[in-house]
């Protein structure tokens, strides 16, 4: 449980050691989703109040790390190897990003499919779907099957430090008027 007025003043010691102070500045966002963000635009990194709250010190700490390498990187490096480097540099060890993969254990609805690769929503799915990682394109036969869950705050911890589920690759039903989706049982 990270406290808040901490992780403002990390953020700014980053901020004053990495980067320039004077462009650069820092806050707390209201996102459910990702645990922070690097806006180029306003030169702001941001994290999000609600998940630094639940977080350990480390893994906040691990989200400004992050986000710095963002900044210092560029936006056009996305995650690629420049950004990696940059952020190993800085002492960033998580194999994750924070983007939103790192929450996505938060999600409320949980999916399998016949062959057992589990996906997330925040939202209980409305048209039926398959899984992408069985096959590409929607297949009956690789239908994901949805079921609600109580998130706990020991699993907001344990999503925070979670390595290596995934979280892409549903196919949805193609949205023809002449095929309607099949409910869900
Ligand atoms: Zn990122
Ligand atoms: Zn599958």
């Amino acid at each position: 449980m990270a406290d808040l007025d901490a992780v403002r003043r990390w953020a700014d010691a980053l901020i004053a050691l990495h980067l320039d102070p004077a462009e650069w500045s820092f806050g707390f966002d209201h996102a459910k989703k990702r645990a922070g963000l690097c806006n180029y635009t306003h030169r702001r990194i941001t994290v999000s109040r609600y998940l630094a709250a639940r977080y350990t010190d480390d893994e906040v700490h691990q989200i400004l790390l992050h986000e710095v390498a963002h900044a210092l990187a560029g936006e056009r490096a996305g995650h690629g190897p420049k950004w990696a480097q940059i952020a190993a540099g800085l002492g960033y060890v998580g194999r994750r990003t924070h983007d939103g993969a790192v929450v996505s254990e938060l999600a409320p609805w949980v999916g399998r499919c016949p062959a057992g690769h589990v996906h997330y929503r925040y939202r209980q799915p409305v048209r039926a779907l398959s899984c992408g990682l069985c096959r590409r394109g929607f297949d009956r036969a690789n239908l994901i099957v949805w079921r609600r869950r109580e998130i706990t705050p020991a699993m907001r911890r344990l999503a925070a430090s979670a390595t290596g589920a995934s979280t892409t690759g549903e196919s949805a039903l193609p949205g023809d008027a002449s095929t309607s989706p099949q409910p869900l049982r």
